[in-house]
């Protein structure tokens, strides 16, 4: 009997401690206050698109999520010491997602912008890219931006292309939840341009396309890139930190020339 009794307090006490365990997660997800306010967790959600070639995108042979934001993250991840896991989900679900602090982490070539700031934090930036226009191969109305006045222009919810549209351009904005969808929609001649970040319209081109987005006039903004948390997340500075390490110890450099073929000109 005694033995049954010890048996019982040790399978109470055995319980207990899994529920402690399991409880630091939980309490992670129900606080109301964004990103971390539950102490540190054992895994970490990064929110990311799956179709913007070359920085988050599903491969088609592996089926794997691949590209060079996330070989990026995860080596900042490992650097910090941090265990990360991802979710994929349309790119202004990730902007909306993140300033509210449903996800711990964002890397989705996101552009640090002032009016996102307000709600996110940045760390320093990581990539350089700008907005081109792009027309299907064999349109010569489409010269640059000043020719788009009344025309289609395609583009992406929530992106930066589709503020620089509406705060810009006279154009007929059409916007979708995938910019892959909005390539398509120039390449079958229902939109007359699209606007995007040049290396995603260059690398859809290249790779998707046969060439046959043709980018047009010059490239319009600067846009750096920056990997995005809810605003006074704890992890910013490290996530920032490991960075900057990654940057002065070549593996940056290394993942950067992995996708784009040669080294950075300026990190
Ligand atoms: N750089 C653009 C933005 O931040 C687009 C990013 C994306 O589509 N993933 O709005």
């Amino acid at each position: 009997m005694n033995r049954k009794l010890l048996m019982a307090l040790f399978s109470i006490m055995l319980m207990s401690v899994l529920a402690a365990c399991g409880g630091s997660d939980k309490a992670g997800d129900d606080s109301e206050t964004p990103a971390d306010a539950g102490g540190e967790k054992d895994v970490y959600t990064v929110a990311t698109d799956n179709g913007y070639v070359p920085f988050e995108y599903i491969d088609e042979d592996s089926g794997e999520l691949v590209g060079f934001d996330i070989d990026l993250i995860t080596a900042v991840a490992e650097e910090a010491g941090v265990e990360i896991e991802f979710e994929t989900l349309d790119f202004d679900g990730i902007v909306a997602g993140i300033g509210s602090g449903r996800f711990d982490i964002a890397i989705a070539g996101m552009t640090i912008t002032e009016e996102r700031q307000e709600s996110i934090d940045f760390t320093q930036p990581y990539y350089e890219a700008g907005l081109i226009l792009a027309v299907k191969e064999g349109n010569d109305d489409i010269k640059s931006i000043e020719d788009v006045e009344g025309k289609t222009v395609a583009t992406r919810t929530g992106s930066t292309s589709q503020e620089y549209l509406t705060a810009n351009t006279e154009a007929k904005i059409e916007a979708f939840p995938g910019i892959i969808e909005a390539y398509q929609n120039v390449l079958a001649g229902r939109a007359d341009a699209v606007l995007y970040d040049l290396p995603n319209v260059q690398f859809y081109s290249e790779t998707e396309a046969d060439n046959e987005l043709k980018t047009v006039g010059e490239k319009l903004t600067g846009e750096d890139y920056g990997i995005a948390f809810p605003k006074g997340s704890e992890l910013r500075d490290d996530f920032d930190e490991a960075l900057t390490t990654l940057k002065e110890n070549g593996t940056y450099d290394d993942i950067y020339k992995e996708w784009f073929g040669e080294a950075p000109k300026e990190k």
